[in-house]
């Protein structure tokens, strides 16, 4: 089954949750906070082991209700260092739904204020990974729902702390499964902490095969023992202690570049954004308005799953900020396929009915879509930072300099202007034309799609988009492309045609820069000539090279977006900020494998190898 399952949930006359299926409780039912601080808080040395660190992440197995991590939260609020950043990530296969968090969560009136935040943040059911971040409080938490043995192979993280949190292991040996232990080690800083409420003999030895030396302390209220660890590591440590905030160049002020300012600039670097052009948003991000809805592929692939963790991701980023409206798209498939690849969809769905419906006669509801207004969300996205209007930039990739400033990273946004640039990326211009008109009454927001789309918002109704080579260095707008979105338009919806008629109806065109497999680039910008002078190093390993391997050091790139910028720019964002920051990565590992920017290189490569 795609979505996560429920916990057989049931709640004792005590009001402690219970999950039906394990038997076993989420917290002690003696003051399960009380017991979070001795056990987990205490267990890993905090707040001590965070002071002077400039981020200090915590993997927790078995997010449950979140007290955990509510405990941390409340914790870092009484006594984060004066600059650092809490990372915790969080495991969970049976995710509760918010009504059940919060209810779990009553007994304690001071974490009521951090408890009702996370409940309005809590991803929608869905396995995916969710990055969610407080900036005003320095910390993030990072889901991966789905199941351990699915999740943790697939988590990029460096933890400085384990809480070991996942159901007695008598009662539920896969949260303790011998297979964990090599996947913790491989993701622990040296001089890490672990600390768990069993001290099980297979916890013990567990731990001691990880790298781990446990030690046994005495337990909380009624229980006689617990455990603490220490990992002793064998790499070299590196300096993750409070320096100046990293200089980031970002080249292009479309929606990619205002997204990873936004990000940038929530994390604490100091941002500067060179555009060509005047003002933001000036090329395909620069329609009057756009749609943000999912695409969903009928079967659970590495691909359907990071498409639903970018939608996911860019709902979460837009909401609330200056305009974004939601609406609820109605989406009917052109052909018979499609047809029945929604059906096969639905069958097995990847989202809630928070997200997802059926309508009858065989189409889709998309009940949190998004339309956007780019000229009232981008000049927002884009405060706090430096920026520089009108100015093309001159960048030294080895120096790391734009215009002969020195920058710590510099990441290329420039969507389409990207391809001349950098023509190892292999991005190819689609050309894309919309028409709009303002109308005499105001519409609530709505959203129709099939292919091409039609959108209403306040007084603006907007059609498009097509999809056709570009031809020329420019945009053209044409007849035949107006056609084609009339045509389109007829189809979805012939009462807004009628709408149309009469209108004095405007018409733009611009190029998105697409790759050949409709994947966008996120990562560091691959270094051609070495992976070519490695190429037989590279058939001999089967061409699967780390995502951060054989690139320019410094350098990245956000871009390929073709027709979804506003749906990978949030995503793109998050994953860029966090390679910069060193932060966990709020993406599976084979996620950024599939979307890291060397893979046509490597593609050709292998051909002209065999
Ligand atoms: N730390 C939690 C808190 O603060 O409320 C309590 C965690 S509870 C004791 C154990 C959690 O592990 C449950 O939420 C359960 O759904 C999760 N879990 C159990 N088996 C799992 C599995 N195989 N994969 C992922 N999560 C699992």
């Amino acid at each position: 089954m795609r979505l996560p399952p429920r916990p057989d949930l049931h709640w004792k006359d005590d009001g402690t949750p219970v999950d039906e299926r394990v038997g076993d409780v989420y917290y002690s039912v003696e003051d399960g906070l009380a017991e979070s601080r001795a056990v987990f808080l205490a267990g890993c040395g905090l707040p001590e082991a965070w002071q002077d660190q400039a981020q200090f992440t915590i993997a927790e197995l078995g997010f449950g209700t979140g007290l955990n991590f509510l405990a941390a939260w409340h914790m870092w609020r009484e006594a984060a260092p004066s600059e650092g950043w809490l990372n915790f990530v969080s495991f969970e296969g049976f995710p509760l739904d918010a009504d059940d968090v919060e209810r779990a969560l009553k007994p304690w009136p001071e974490l009521a204020d951090l408890a009702a935040e996370l409940c309005t943040k809590c991803p929608p059911r869905a396995k995916c990974v969710r990055r969610i971040s407080w900036s005003d409080d320095r910390i993030s938490l990072t889901l991966h729902i789905g199941l351990i043995e699915d999740t943790l192979p697939q988590a990029e993280l460096r933890a400085d702390a384990w809480f070991l949190d996942g159901f007695s292991p008598a009662k539920n040996e896969a949260m303790w499964d011998d297979a964990l232990w090599p996947l913790i080690t491989e993701r622990s800083a040296p001089g890490a902490r672990a600390a768990t409420f069993t001290v099980a003999g297979a916890v013990r030895r567990g731990l001691m095969e990880a790298g781990f030396t446990p030690e046994k302390k005495p337990g909380h209220g009624s229980k006689r023992e617990r455990l603490e660890a220490v990992f002793e590591g064998n790499h070299m440590a590196t300096s993750r202690k409070v320096s100046a905030p990293p200089k980031v160049a970002i080249i292009g002020a479309g929606i990619a570049g205002a997204c990873l300012a936004q990000s940038l600039v929530e994390r604490g670097a100091d941002v500067t954004v060179f555009e060509r052009d005047a003002a933001p948003a000036q090329g395909t991000s620069g329609n009057p308005l756009a749609l943000v809805m999912p695409r969903l592929d009928a079967a659970d692939t590495v691909q359907a799953r990071l498409l639903i963790d970018a939608y996911l991701s860019a709902q979460a980023f837009y909401e609330g900020r200056a305009g974004i409206a939601f609406t609820e798209t109605v989406h009917t498939p052109r052909n018979s396929q499609e047809t029945e690849r929604f059906q096969r969809l639905l069958a097995d769905p990847p989202l809630g009915l928070t997200q997802l419906e059926a309508i009858r006669g065989g189409g889709l509801l998309h009940k949190k879509s998004l339309i956007i207004d780019p000229a009232k969300l981008l000049p927002n996205l884009l405060e706090n930072t430096n920026l520089r209007w009108n100015t093309s930039a001159d960048i030294q990739l080895d120096e790391r300099t734009v215009n002969g400033e020195a920058f710590d990273a510099v990441i290329l946004a420039s969507g389409w202007h990207m391809g001349a640039a950098c023509p190892e990326l292999d991005l190819t211009g689609r050309l894309g034309q919309i028409e709009w008109f303002e109308s005499n009454t105001v519409a609530a927001p709505s959203a129709q799609a099939s292919g091409h789309y039609a959108l209403a918002l306040n007084q603006t109704r907007l059609r498009g988009a097509t999809f056709a080579d570009q031809v020329g260095p420019e945009p053209q707008l044409s007849d035949e492309a107006s056609r084609q979105n009339l045509a389109a338009l007829e189809a979805l919806n012939p009462y807004w045609r009628q709408d149309s008629k009469g209108a004095d109806l405007k018409a733009r065109a611009g190029v998105r820069a697409t790759t050949a497999d409709r994947l966008p680039l996120i990562g560091g910008l691959p270094d051609e000539a070495a992976l070519t002078a490695d190429r037989q190093m590279l058939e001999r390993c089967a061409w699967t090279i780390d995502p951060g391997a054989y690139t320019r050091p410094g350098i990245f790139v956000a871009g390929g977006f073709g027709s979804r910028g506003f749906t990978w720019a949030p995503w793109a964002a998050d994953i860029l900020t966090s390679i910069i920051f060193q932060d966990p990565l709020p993406a599976r590992r084979e996620a950024l494998r599939m979307v890291v920017p060397n893979r046509q290189i490597l593609r050709k490569l292998k051909r002209s190898t065999s």
